[in-house]
Order: C-alpha cells, then structure tokens, then sequence
C-alpha cells in the first residue's frame, strides 16, 4: 500500500514517541515542519523514514531520531539564544527556530547556506539568522549563548564554543575520529566547570574549518 507523506510523517511521529521522544512541544514541531521542503526533490518520497539522507555539498540532513534527540536534550525555550553549527539542509535549524527566541546558524558552504535561507523564508521564519564562516570559531559579536548545538562531528571540542557558552548553558555535540564511533556530547556549564556527559552513539560528517563559495 503506498502511503501519502501526512500518513508517513504520522508514523513517524509514533515511532519516535515509543523511542522515548516525549517533549509535546517538540513533536508538536516536528509535525508542522514538512521535511521534504528540505531534501533533493527526488528523494520526497523517503522525507519521513527514520533515516538520513544526502543532500547537495556531500552533505546529509540528520535522521528524524537524532534530530529529535538532540533538541530534547538540550532542553530549549522560547527565552533561550541558540547557536547551530552546520545549517546544512536547514531542517535542524527550522525545529530550533520554533522551539527558541532567536537562533544563529553558521554554515561553511555557501550554496547550502543560501538554499536554507529560501525555505526559512517560506516557513516564516524570522527569527533565524545565519552566517557563512567556519563555525568553529562560533560567532563573537552574538555571544554568549543560552545552548549551542553542532551538527557535525569534531575530535575535540572546539574552545571558542565553550567559551560563548553562558552560565547554566548547554551544548550538544557529537565528538569522535571519522570513521569510528562517535559519541553525542551533552556539555552543562557552572561557571568554569564544564560537566560532560556522554549520550548515545551517533555518526555524523566531519566538522571542518575553511569556508567553501561553491559546489
Ligand atoms: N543540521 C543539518 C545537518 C547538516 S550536516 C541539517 O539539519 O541538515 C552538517 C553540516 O555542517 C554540513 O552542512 C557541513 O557543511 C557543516 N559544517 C561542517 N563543518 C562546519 C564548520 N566548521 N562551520 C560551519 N558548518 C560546518
């Protein structure tokens, strides 16, 4: 039987309830945002399968599940500033954009960046703001943040990060050497202590410095 994209993204949504997804606001989220706005055209068809998929730039829009994941454990409000590391489709931005007051998103490629600009702008969404650079670096002249999430994998956490970090604030990021096990960090800061907890294995694309104009 071949179901509709409503039906699909329904199921979906099920599914990511019984893997202990549970923040109703969040999934209220993920049910208005359509997901396929964000993926090659010919790939609509899977827009709502737990799975990751490619997009332009050798790039991938995150699996629903890890998406999902990592906004509810960075536990964000409608007073919170939040900075994305890796706009990438711009999907991962769209649901933080919903959940928060105002969200920052950097991305190192620019074709990338200027596609998700196209699609926050048709969703309305208005309170996103993007730069394109080497997120690493974070974004100085908007620091600091109430919560920080990468969406690409690094061996270490970058300093700058921590530092734009506020008080009280959180940080998800998935640490690990391409190619073996990553792990999804969960960073709690109290002043100069940074407590470390270790989430879930994951698999993500490496984060990178340089900027890169095409492609
Ligand atoms: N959040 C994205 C996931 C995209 S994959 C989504 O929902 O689709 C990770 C993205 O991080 C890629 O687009 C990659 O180009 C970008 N990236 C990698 N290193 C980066 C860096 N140093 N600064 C900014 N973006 C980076």
């Amino acid at each position: 039987m071949r179901l509709t994209l409503a039906e699909k993204k329904k199921l979906l949504l099920e599914e990511l309830r019984d893997e202990a997804i549970n923040d109703e606001n969040l999934l209220a989220v993920l049910e208005t945002i359509p997901r396929e706005d964000f993926i090659p055209k010919a790939l609509r068809a899977q827009a709502y399968e737990n799975a990751a998929l490619p997009i332009n730039s050798g790039q991938t829009i995150s699996q629903p599940y890890i998406v999902a994941y990592m906004t509810q454990v960075l536990e964000v409000t409608n007073k919170h500033k939040v900075l994305e590391v890796g706009t990438g489709s711009g999907y991962q931005a769209a649901v933080l954009a919903k959940l928060c007051r105002r969200l920052f998103t950097i991305e190192r490629h620019l074709p990338l960046l200027n596609a998700a600009e196209v699609i926050f702008k048709k969703l309305n969404l208005y309170n996103v703001t993007t730069l394109f650079g080497n997120g690493m670096k974070g974004w100085p002249e908007q620091a600091p943040f109430d919560r920080i999430m990468v969406t690409a994998a690094s061996e270490e956490i970058p300093e700058k990060l921590l530092e734009q970090l506020k008080d009280g604030g959180i940080m998800v990021i998935p640490i690990g050497i391409q190619g073996e096990i990553q792990y999804m960090i969960r960073i709690i800061r109290n002043g100069d202590d940074y407590e470390r907890q270790e989430m879930l294995p994951v698999k993500f694309v490496p984060l990178l410095s340089g900027i890169v104009h095409d492609s």
